[in-house]
């Protein structure tokens, strides 16, 4: 029975969140707290292997308690368990850190249950870098394999897995040893709407939640702050563009306004001679 980890984000809805002009930061209290929309991908994906060979999914998240939240919308999608680290002594934590306490939270997890496969998202909405996953693999000296956008067939007993990876120019196929960690595509499946029992599950599911002392074999000074090299000289917010029409109405009201636009811009290059 194969023991699938999604390893998942609580993130600041990017789409509607506001920057503070003074410091160019997110000002975070500006957008509702949302599952990392990769996340909930590699959740599902998760959850339909489950479906496909049996086996558990678990899912983990390093975060400020109400990140729990997003466990219960993993609950939600279908996931089995969900873990939590969060310890005032993880934060300010960078990739490196992050991937650091994970490593040593999946540690732990693998003593409960032995993990074949970790699913991570391709990337996080907030902080961009798609750098956890394969922090997370090198250090557990496991396969990382990104950009997944299908995964053909899974076989624990035999010990390994094969998958689709996305390229610029298309696909290739990859057969790797299990266990591994894959670090999907939005593309790899669709999320349906929750079916209504794991909903009521999630509303009453309260997941493990560990603080550093809680850790086996943890250096203090990999974590948090104090175990973070990467530092941000300076952040700003990208200039919105300048100019342009905003067509507005449905699909159809803007394509004519869209007409509109090239065929007074074709009448002037002839105007011009242009065209
Ligand atoms: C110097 C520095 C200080 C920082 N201080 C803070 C801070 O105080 N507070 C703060 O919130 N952020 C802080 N950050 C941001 C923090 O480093 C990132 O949020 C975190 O390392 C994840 O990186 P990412 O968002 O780029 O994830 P990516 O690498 O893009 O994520 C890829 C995948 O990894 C997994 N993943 C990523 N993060 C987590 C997680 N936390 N738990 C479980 N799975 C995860 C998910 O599957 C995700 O889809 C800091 C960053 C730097 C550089």
């Amino acid at each position: 029975m194969l023991h699938i980890v999604a390893c998942i984000k609580q993130v600041p809805d990017t789409k509607i969140i506001k920057m503070n002009p003074k410091t160019n930061t997110m000002d975070r209290a500006s957008a509702p707290a949302i599952l990392n929309p990769y996340d909930a991908h590699a959740v599902e994906e998760a959850v339909r292997l489950k479906a496909k060979y049996g086996g558990t999914v678990s899912v983990l998240t390093m975060g400020p308690p109400p990140a729990v939240k997003a466990i219960k919308k993993c609950i939600e999608i279908g996931a089995d368990e969900g873990y939590m680290i969060s310890d005032r002594a993880f934060a300010g934590a960078d990739t490196l850190a992050t991937s650091y306490a994970l490593t040593k939270a999946l540690d732990k997890i693998a003593k409960l249950r032995p993990i074949d496969l970790i699913l991570c998202g391709k990337m996080t909405i907030d902080g961009d870098t798609g750098q956890v996953g394969p922090g997370i693999a090198r250090r557990l000296d496991i396969p990382p394999l990104t950009s997944v956008k299908k995964i053909v067939e899974v076989r624990r007993e035999q010990g390994y897995l094969i998958v689709h990876r996305k390229l610029e120019d298309g696909y290739e196929v990859v057969r790797s040893t299990l266990p591994c960690l894959l670090s999907v595509e939005k593309e790899i499946n669709e999320v349906p709407y929750s079916p209504l029992p794991n909903v009521l599950r999630a509303a009453r599911y309260q997941p493990q939640i560990w603080s550093v002392g809680d850790l086996d074999d943890v250096d203090r000074t990999q974590l948090g702050l104090k175990g973070s090299p990467t530092i941000v000289s300076s952040v700003w917010a990208p200039q919105k563009p300048q100019g342009g029409t905003i067509l507005e109405g449905g699909p159809k009201e803007q394509v004519k306004g869209l007409l509109g636009i090239l065929m007074e811009k074709k009448e002037l290059f002839q105007a011009r001679g242009e065209a």
